[in-house]
Parts: structure tokens; C-alpha cells; sequence
């Protein structure tokens, strides 16, 4: 068994920006919330081509995640979108319950995973939210909540953010887009 890789460094960056600027990184720009339909059913094939890579399982540098790990993170965060969506719509204003990437990666052991397994548990994983997001009403995607550190999201905002997740770690992978229809 590979030992415990080192743990790149803290993300300190304020990704929340990124709703309404956009990202200069991995060239998401913000779009209508609904779209993320889409973009979550697009991003199954593309992770699933960049798990089928030879250096699925290489780290470019000793800090940087594998093309691997960054799908078992997106896979666990995609998981998260939904239940932050379901809660949202369940729950009056809920607080979303702290999700440490770098914690969940060292307790799931990432770098020791299948890359066939994670392509098909991606797969899975982007369905189930994408089925969450597709049966929400208008009024729904307007529901509020908010993160444990106070900041404010809607079923919508919280959508936009997850969808820039998408793209800027396929980059992180250097996976390429799938065209969304
Ligand atoms: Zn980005």
C-alpha cells in the first residue's frame, strides 16, 4: 500500500468571487443556474477519459494532485452539491454542515483508488445531482442557506459555484470539455 502522499498546500483563494468575475484560471465565466444540468451530465465522459489516461495516478509535482485524486475530490464534492440542494429545499435557511477536502482525501485515501471504480461512481455521483437539480421548481432554485462561515448561497448560486468546481479541476487534470447538448 502507498503511504500517505503529502498534502498540497491550503486554498486560501476566495472562490465566491468567481460567481460574478468569473475565473481567469480555467475560463468559466458565470451562466444560467439551470445550465448546470448539463455541464454535471458533460462532466461524467470527460472524467471518465481522463481516468482512462496512463498518468491518471501521477502527481505532476509532490504537492499537486493526480488526475486521479482531483476526481475522487469532484466526486465527493458533486455528492455534496446535492445534499447542500437537498437541504436547502428541505430546510428553512440551513447551515451546511464543513466539508474538508484535504481531510476527506487523506481519510479516503485517494491516491490508492481505482480509476475505473471512481469513473464509474463519477458517473453515478453527477446523475444523482443532476436528477436533484432537474426536478426543482422555479421557486426552489431561489432557496437560501448558508455556508459555516456565514456566507450566503441560493439553490442557484450554490450551483454556479459547484459548476466552476467542475471546470476548474478538469483543467487542474488537464482533461478536455465534453460539449454539453
Ligand atoms: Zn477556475
Amino acid at each position: 500500500m502507498t503511504p500517505v502522499p503529502a498534502t498540497p498546500p491550503p486554498d486560501t483563494r476566495d472562490w465566491l468571487v468567481v460567481l460574478e468575475q468569473g475565473c481567469d484560471e480555467c475560463g468559466w465565466s458565470p451562466h444560467p443556474a439551470a445550465e448546470s444540468v448539463q455541464r454535471l451530465r458533460a462532466a461524467a465522459p470527460a472524467w471518465t477519459a481522463v481516468l482512462a489516461r496512463d498518468d491518471a495516478r501521477h502527481r505532476p509535482a509532490e504537492t499537486t494532485w493526480s488526475p486521479l485524486e482531483y476526481a475522487c475530490h469532484l466526486r465527493d464534492v458533486v455528492t455534496v452539491w446535492e445534499e447542500r440542494t437537498r437541504a436547502m429545499v428541505a430546510e428553512d435557511d440551513p447551515v451546511f454542515s464543513n466539508f474538508d477536502g484535504d481531510a476527506t482525501a487523506i481519510a479516503r485515501q485517494y491516491w490508492n483508488a481505482s480509476p475505473a471504480a471512481v469513473a464509474d461512481e463519477f458517473a453515478v455521483a453527477t446523475a444523482e445531482t443532476a436528477g436533484v437539480l432537474e426536478g426543482l421548481s422555479a421557486e426552489e432554485w431561489e432557496r437560501p442557506g448558508r455556508r459555516g462561515d456565514g456566507a450566503p448561497f441560493t439553490v442557484s448560486s450554490l450551483a454556479l459555484y459547484f459548476s466552476h468546481e467542475l471546470t476548474h479541476h478538469l483543467r487542474d487534470a488537464n482533461g478536455c470539455p465534453t460539449v454539453a447538448s
